[in-house]
């Protein structure tokens, strides 16, 4: 079996990228499984060039801080060629119609003056990378199932027409539960493309400004301390981040409290104490870019070799390289 998940680099990694994917992936990564950081995801929409690699370098070396072995991880644009080559091939299997009904380009069209087209063909650059690395799990939230299910149909309908390259992938959906909230406004998920970083807690963030932005956190006019997600999703929200740090229940965790001032404290000290390792690791690789080189280099080349078989294979039975 091999997983493939990977992280855009659309700002920096925020605790929900930790708690509900990153370290997931550390913990429960097994051998064969590859995590990436999609920079070539992050260029369907206007965006800086220099963050842009900025931002690359500080999720690669976040992703190795968290305890992902670092020759399973990797940055796209690395295999840029590789990718680009397939993706050409599959989307010369796809239809129009296929790529203009999924349902994240609708939405995230809609609001733009200038709709790239790459923002239509990434669900293929993301198949590509899917089926480049053979990759037979694909761990995603709701929002990507119907990426995932293009790359399955693609990579059924190019083995039937040309003969059998490619595995067909399937998507694992993880559980809700794992959702941390914008603690500036707990309707919404908390997400690394918001403006303005608030409500957002950034796994980078030094400790004084983690217990700042957890104290300024709104709670909820309603001064029960339970959990109660739908009348007290502030409260609810700082209660599942703490549970998230100490494998307490929320419930549980609720009843031990006396004021929201104490919740916010203890969340905040959890937090800090959650990500004091991987803050000094990543700094530490930050702050040694050969160090950093090195994995980058030795993660891309065991992608590719890993890829080059199915490549040659994909381009031979299309009748072409
Ligand atoms: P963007 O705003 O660019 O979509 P994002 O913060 O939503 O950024 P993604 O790159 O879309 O992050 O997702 C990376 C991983 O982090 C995915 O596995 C996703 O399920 C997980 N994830 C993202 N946001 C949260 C969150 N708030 N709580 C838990 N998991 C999250
Ligand atoms: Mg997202």
């Amino acid at each position: 079996m091999t997983r493939l998940s990977a992280i855009t680099p659309s700002g920096h990694a925020h605790i929900g990228n930790h708690l509900g994917a990153i370290r997931r992936w550390a913990r429960e990564g097994g051998p064969g499984d590859l995590y990436f950081v999609s920079d070539l995801h992050a260029m369907t929409v206007s965006y800086n060039p220099t963050r842009l690699r900025k931002l690359s370098r500080e999720l690669l070396a976040v992703l190795v801080a968290a305890g992902i072995a670092p020759d399973r991880v990797f940055v796209q644009s690395d295999l840029v060629r590789e990718l680009g080559a397939l993706s050409w091939l599959l989307e010369c299997a796809c239809s129009f119609g296929e790529a203009s009904r999924m349902t994240q380009f609708k939405q995230k069209a809609e609001g733009q003056g200038v709709v790239r087209l790459g923002l239509l063909t990434y669900p293929v650059l993301m198949a590509a990378d899917i089926l480049l690395q053979r990759a037979t799990e694909v761990p995603v939230g709701h929002d990507q199932t119907q990426h995932v299910e293009l790359a399955r149909s693609l990579a059924r309908r190019f083995n039937s027409t040309y003969g059998e390259v490619f595995a067909v992938p399937r998507a694992v959906v993880a559980p809700m539960a794992s959702r941390v909230m914008d603690l500036s406004d707990p309707s919404r998920k908390m997400s690394k493309s918001t403006q303005g970083a608030a409500g957002t807690v950034f796994v980078l963030d030094d400790p004084d400004l983690v217990r700042r932005k957890i104290r300024s956190a709104v709670t909820d006019g309603d001064a029960r301390l339970e959990y109660r997600v739908a009348e007290q999703p502030g409260l609810a929200n700082l209660l599942e981040i703490l549970a998230g740090c100490t494998g307490k229940s929320p419930v549980e965790l609720a009843e031990s409290f006396d004021s929201y001032g104490a919740v916010k404290e203890a969340v905040a000290e959890a937090l800090i104490e959650e990500l004091r390792p991987l803050r000094a690791r990543a700094l530490s690789l930050l702050a040694d870019p050969a160090e950093l080189d090195a994995v980058r280099a030795a993660g891309a080349a065991l992608a590719r070799s890993r890829s080059e078989h199915t490549l040659a294979s994909a381009l031979r039975m299309a009748g072409v390289g």
